[in-house]
């Protein structure tokens, strides 16, 4: 590889899976991946087999899917966890195997209760084994940038010797500043004799918002692998923003003289991809993929701007992929237009799946005559959604107003018995008597944690998206529906997170590097 190559690790279906509120599902990870294809991403981070099985069947799932793109599990340096790695990345065809060890003074002792011979003893065992199914082996020494430099360069020498391709420096809890991170990187270039033999890696988080700096600092000093996730996503503060990574080495390779394969222009779709199938908003102001990132308002700007365009602007809109909010389709479009859309938009979809999206389309196009990108990002994350339930909605009825009690009515199709049941339930408002509605026909007793709602487009009709989280007996699962009736999707949204509750297809794992 050229030395001034820079690999994209992109971790967002792993450490950016791992974000309060944004769980996925299979078919959705998929999607994501596809995306992440299309973006050019190197190395793809698809999850934590070992977990759960839901982590298993990701990981395995868009390892048979993927074509180009090197496909990542990650594993604790034991042999089970990087046996059920190896099993899960079996059809990649071009496969990794992440190990991760904590290495600082404070998780020997606190967590792991083990002396540094022991640790590195174990690093090794855990790249020798990966090393025995995969080629591609990456190691982490996890809380790297507060481990003592004079061990961390031990560590990395013994794993490099053991076979490992990629050695990655992660700032697990946030901690490094730009200078001294930089400073880590060189002094391990320096001081380790057979780091020619491997890439250095980092994977910095954002407690203190500089996981970006840290990470362009790192490239500066010689680090040629940055793990990142799209939006920035990620445990607690995040990650580093792949697009802000990406964007930066290219718009000041003058500075830093390193380069990444991204399709740029593809990056405001996928950020916009993961944010509708994830739930979580990006803010407006976001560099690169906020929605006012390229927006001129002061007027001596938008003078400048109409006179000559690199005024006030350094990067072109077109070169992330951003444009305006374009009225696409409509009631007469037909599905040509349709799957085109779709496809411009980044989702991929078998020819058989069309079918039932037009249907979809169509009755949308019926109740709204404009149909945005944004609706047919939230139809195709229903599509996605729809998994083998528990509880299936048939049908609801609502009577409230300022001087009634509100009173819903629901009727649930039990999957396993095939009948419906039917109760009522009042309630402070309409979706809590709804939601006690439904608490009462499946027995689920839940606290919403969090409830939101938006508008997905503008104007009236414009289709209302619920995202909620709910907690029932420690186990916490998230809801997101939309319809042009906030009711309904109240009440979709709820059947969703309860039927996530009744799977037990909740967000397990520890939380790692
Ligand atoms: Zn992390």
């Amino acid at each position: 590889m050229e030395a001034d190559r820079v690999v994209i690790f992109d971790t967002t279906l792993r450490d950016g899976e791992q974000s309060p509120g944004a769980s996925l599902n299979t078919a959705e990870k998929v999607e994501i991946a596809h995306a992440l294809e299309l973006l050019k991403v190197d190395v793809i981070e698809a999850g934590f087999p070992i977990t759960s099985p839901d982590d298993f069947e990701a990981v395995n799932q868009v390892s048979k899917d993927l074509r180009d793109t090197t496909v990542c599990g990650l594993a604790r340096a034991v042999e089970k966890d990087i046996v059920a790695a190896a099993e899960a990345l079996e059809p990649a065809r071009k496969p990794r195997i992440h190990v991760f060890l904590a290495t600082s003074a404070i998780h020997r002792e606190h967590k792991l209760h083990k002396a540094k011979s022991e640790i590195i003893r174990l690093a090794v065992e855990g790249v020798t084994l990966a090393k025995s199914f995969v080629e591609d082996v990456e190691f982490s020494p996890e809380d790297a940038s507060r481990t003592e430099p004079d061990f961390l360069a031990e560590v990395v020498a013994a794993v490099v010797d053991a076979g490992a391709t990629t050695v990655n420096i992660p700032d697990t809890v946030g901690y490094a500043v730009p200078e001294p991170f930089a400073e880590l990187i060189r002094y391990l270039l320096e001081n380790v004799g057979n780091i020619g033999k491997t890439i250095i890696s980092v994977h910095c988080h954002n407690d203190l918002g500089l996981a970006v700096p840290n990470s362009l600092a790192a490239v500066k000093a010689g680090a040629r692998q940055v793990e990142c996730t799209i939006n920035g996503l990620g445990e607690r503060a995040g990650n580093a923003a792949l697009e802000e990574i990406v964007m930066t080495l290219k718009t000041r390779c003058d500075y830093f003289g390193a380069r990444t394969g991204v399709v740029t222009n593809r990056l405001v779709p996928t950020s916009r991809l993961v944010s509708a199938l994830t739930g979580l908003t990006v803010q407006r102001n976001k560099a690169i993929v906020g929605e006012n990132a390229f927006a001129h308002e002061a007027g001596i700007h938008q003078d400048g701007m109409l006179k000559e365009r690199t005024t006030y602007e350094i990067m072109n809109p077109e070169d992330v992929g951003a444009k305006a909010t374009t009225l696409v389709l409509g009631k007469h479009s037909g599905r040509h237009a349709l799957r085109a859309r779709l496809e411009e938009m980044g989702f991929t979809f078998a020819s058989e799946q069309l079918d039932d999206l037009f249907i979809r389309f169509k009755a949308l196009a019926d109740k709204k005559k404009e149909v945005y990108d944004e609706d047919l990002a939230a139809m195709m994350e229903e599509l996605l959604a729809a998994a083998p339930d528990l509880f299936e909605l048939v049908s609801f009825q609502i009577s409230s107003g300022n001087e009634l009690v509100p009173t819903a009515t629901v009727r649930i199709r039990m999957q396993e018995s095939g009948e419906v049941q039917c109760d009522a339930a009042t309630g402070d408002g309409p979706v809590d008597a709804i939601y006690n509605c439904i608490s009462r026909i499946t027995g689920i007793e839940a606290t919403l944690l969090e409830y939101r709602i938006r508008a997905v487009t503008v104007g009236r009709d414009a289709q209302g998206e619920v995202t909620l989280r709910v907690v029932s007996d420690g186990v916490t699962a998230n809801g997101r529906a939309v319809s042009t009736d906030i009711l309904e999707a109240s009440t979709l949204a709820y059947v969703r997170a309860i039927n996530r509750i009744a799977a037990g297809s909740h967000k397990g794992g520890s939380a790692t590097s």
